[in-house]
């Protein structure tokens, strides 16, 4: 490794970041899940790190379905409050240890409730591992903001009856109805849960969000729970054009009132848009003119597209990111998966200061705009607050790094 690399490394480690992209489910340490399986007599293919990365958590996936794979032993062993709240502690060290001061952990409580485990109890779990976490990173005296974290609740666009127990008495108590009625029912409860659980018990769960196979299962079944989202104040989140094309970035901020998109990744394709469109060329124009003007925020997973989509696995330059700087659109850095695509924050920053030729200030800006675009869990003076320190914060590294960098800065402001 050269010194620039190092210096830059270091650089973007000492920079203060968020990830507003990260599934709880998908980011286990290893050894985590090694020992819980064992307590919890979870079977996995081996018990070893360096076997688990051969067989399961691989550097390179052949396909989608080879990468969900490892969710399945990761969901196993998050079936009880003492492993959700210690998983969440765990995942909220890994940012701070890295410099991510802010994130947004997100899952999809359904997949952890039983009869053992209600909702709310998995709710509950997760923010305990989360208030640790806050108390345990404050009160540094290095100027960093303090650690803070929400909390996203994932309803799934498609289930079946092996993915929870949850999941298996939805299906069993609505066996008249057609299964996207109760996908769609299945969200709309979640959603219900999420508001009362903000309102009126205090949990910070910031947003609401969609996941799941998007092929076959448009967004718009989901607009009844979105709606319930919308009306109790809550952030909306949609992963979109992700493996479907364009019109589900549309569906996703005209029928779920999406403030930000998961991925996005095909936003200007226009040979993935339906036959319906006349013109998908200025379909696609106008749709990124729409979530450009509106600072729809789009959430970047770049190691994770490269794993899933196979048109971008060989060269991360051909990665929509691209276009999305060049046209100015609110984009944010985030990982996803941790341990599923093998990554951090500050890995996926490095790679796109590479591919796409980043300069510090940009990152700088991009890095302060996921703090901005964040469903911060506060009031909006205390976001501002928080958001100001974070610039004072990043100011003080870029001068570090790259001094007189700042005093540009701040002419340009002017
Ligand atoms: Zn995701």
């Amino acid at each position: 490794m050269s010194s620039t690399t190092i210096a830059l490394e270091s650089f973007v480690r000492a920079l203060p970041k968020t990830d507003l992209h990260v599934h709880l489910d998908g980011s286990l340490r290893l050894g985590t899940l090694i020992e819980l399986a064992r307590e919890h007599r979870v079977e996995l293919p081996s018990y070893t790190e360096a076997g688990l990365i051969e067989q399961v958590f691989k550097p390179r996936y052949k396909n989608l379905p080879e990468y969900l794979e490892g969710f399945r032993y990761t969901c196993a062993v998050l079936q009880t409050p003492e492993a959700l709240e210690r998983t969440t502690f765990e995942l909220c060290a890994d940012c701070r240890e890295e410099g991510v001061d802010y994130v947004e952990i997100r899952f999809a409580p359904q997949l952890h409730v039983h009869p053992g485990l209600s909702l709310r109890d998995v709710a509950k779990a997760v923010h305990r591992g989360i208030r640790r976490a806050e108390t345990a990173f404050d009160g540094r005296s290095d100027g960093r903001p303090p650690f803070r974290a929400g909390m996203i609740f994932c309803a799934l666009r498609y289930f079946n009856e092996f993915f929870s127990d949850e999941y298996r008495r939805l299906k069993d108590v609505h066996q008249f109805s057609a299964p996207e009625e109760v996908f769609a029912f299945a969200s709309l409860e979640l959603a219900r849960a999420a508001v009362k659980l903000k309102n009126e018990e205090g949990l910070p769960v910031v947003a609401f969000d969609l996941a799941g196979q998007e092929k076959g299962y448009p967004a718009s079944q989901h607009a009844r729970a979105y709606q319930a989202a919308h009306e109790g104040f809550l952030g909306k989140t949609v992963h979109a054009g992700e493996d479907y094309g364009p019109e589900s970035i549309f569906q996703a901020i005209g029928d779920c009132h999406a403030d930000r998109i998961g991925h996005g990744t095909w936003l200007f394709d226009a040979s993935k848009v339906g036959p319906k469109v006349k013109d998908p060329q200025a379909y696609v124009e106008r749709l990124a003119q729409y979530v450009a003007d509106r600072r729809i925020s789009i959430e970047v997973c770049l190691t994770s597209n490269q794993q899933t989509v196979p048109e971008l696995a060989g060269d991360l330059r051909l990665h929509p990111f691209g276009k999305m700087r060049q046209r100015r659109l609110s984009t944010t850095f985030c990982t996803d998966n941790r341990l599923v695509s093998s990554t951090t924050v500050t890995k996926e920053i490095l790679r796109a200061v590479e591919a796409f030729g980043l300069h510090a200030e940009e990152v700088r800006d991009i890095l302060i705009y996921g703090f901005k675009r964040s469903f911060f869990p506060g009031t909006y003076l205390e976001k501002r607050a928080y958001v100001r320190q974070v610039i004072d914060f990043a100011d003080a590294v870029l001068e570090r790094f790259f001094p007189g960098t700042t005093q540009g800065l701040h002419r340009r402001k002017s």
